[in-house]
């Protein structure tokens, strides 16, 4: 991956004396992967299973290693929200997205809405608010193309402040999604309360939705839920027929999994769009 801007990098200390003697060596990897913008996103689909068409992706970071193999976020992002490090690896990563769908748009392709993954840690930044309104512009590209997923503890640490900082986001035209619903602990009155514009249910729900009752049952309730507070609901995890048909049954349409699709490099993305959903 090329550098595309000059950036700072500031980490925090905190908690460094819980790594072991690995994890430094992973921790100075990952500094060192994040000064030479090693990092590239994929981009997962998500489809409307209503009228059969794509609704949009997720981006999902993997880091490329010499030897051809790539390493999986869960990897290192738990590392990387520790130590701060996700501040400006997602920094890196807005300005590589916003160029991406900067080209698609001149390519005319129509990607829809897609999705980012926030940390928590950095959605409680303000500075997470010039990061978006400085790669909009630098990129030209429309704030409605754009979704955060953020997650409930992101959300509940402060709500005063994510109030705030989702009034923010919302007003630059960026959409907010509340990622991994029904995993973490939120106020349903938050959910009233502040401006989410998606409720995405955890693949957890999903996986023996055609199996058991009571992820069924759960499934369902946040699928009515949503459509009572007038909120988009996309199932994720999505990976047999029966758990689609079963989904699309109860009203969740949209819907994001290796059932449609797994994540796609950017370079398959445009071959994606033209030969698969033609
Ligand atoms: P997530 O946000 O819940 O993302 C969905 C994960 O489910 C992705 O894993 C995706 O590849 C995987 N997935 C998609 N379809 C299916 C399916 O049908 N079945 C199953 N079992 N899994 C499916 P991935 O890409 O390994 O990412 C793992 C987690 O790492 C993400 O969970 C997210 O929390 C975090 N993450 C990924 N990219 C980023 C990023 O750019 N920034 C931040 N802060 N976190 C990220
Ligand atoms: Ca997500
Ligand atoms: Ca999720
Ligand atoms: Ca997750």
């Amino acid at each position: 991956a090329k550098k595309m801007g000059h950036n700072t990098y500031q980490f925090f200390d905190k908690d460094r004396h819980t790594l072991d003697p690995t994890e430094l060596t992973k921790e100075s990897a990952l500094f060192r992967a994040i000064n030479n913008n090693e990092f590239e996103l994929y981009f997962q689909p998500k489809f409307d299973a209503q009228h059969n068409q794509l609704y949009g992706f997720e981006a999902l970071v993997r880091w490329p290693q010499e030897d051809g193999s790539v390493i999986n976020p869960d990897e290192f992002i738990p590392l990387a929200e520790q130590n701060g490090a996700i501040i400006p690896l997602t920094q890196l990563l807005m300005e590589q997205l916003l160029n991406q769908l900067a080209q698609w748009r001149k390519q005319n392709i129509s990607f829809g809405n897609v999705a980012i993954n926030i940390s928590a840690l950095h959605f409680q930044q303000s500075s997470l608010i010039e990061t978006l309104v400085d790669n909009l512009a630098k990129f030209d590209v429309p704030a409605h193309c754009l979704e955060l997923e953020i997650t409930e503890s992101a959300m509940m640490d402060n709500p005063e402040f994510a109030e705030q900082q989702m009034k923010r986001i919302k007003s630059l035209g960026v959409h907010i999604a509340l990622d991994d619903f029904g995993t973490g602990h939120s106020s349903l009155s938050y959910l009233k309360r502040f401006p989410i514009d998606t409720l995405k249910v955890d693949k957890s729900f999903v996986k023996d939705i055609d199996k058991n009752d009571q992820d069924r049952n759960i499934t369902a309730t946040i699928v009515r839920l949503a459509k009572y507070l007038d909120i988009n609901v996309v199932a994720e995890g999505v990976e047999t027929e029966e758990q689609a048909y079963m989904l699309h049954i109860m009203g969740c349409h949209f819907q994001q999994g290796y059932y449609y699709c797994k994540p796609l490099k950017a370079e398959q993305v445009s071959e994606f769009i033209n030969e698969k959903l033609k």
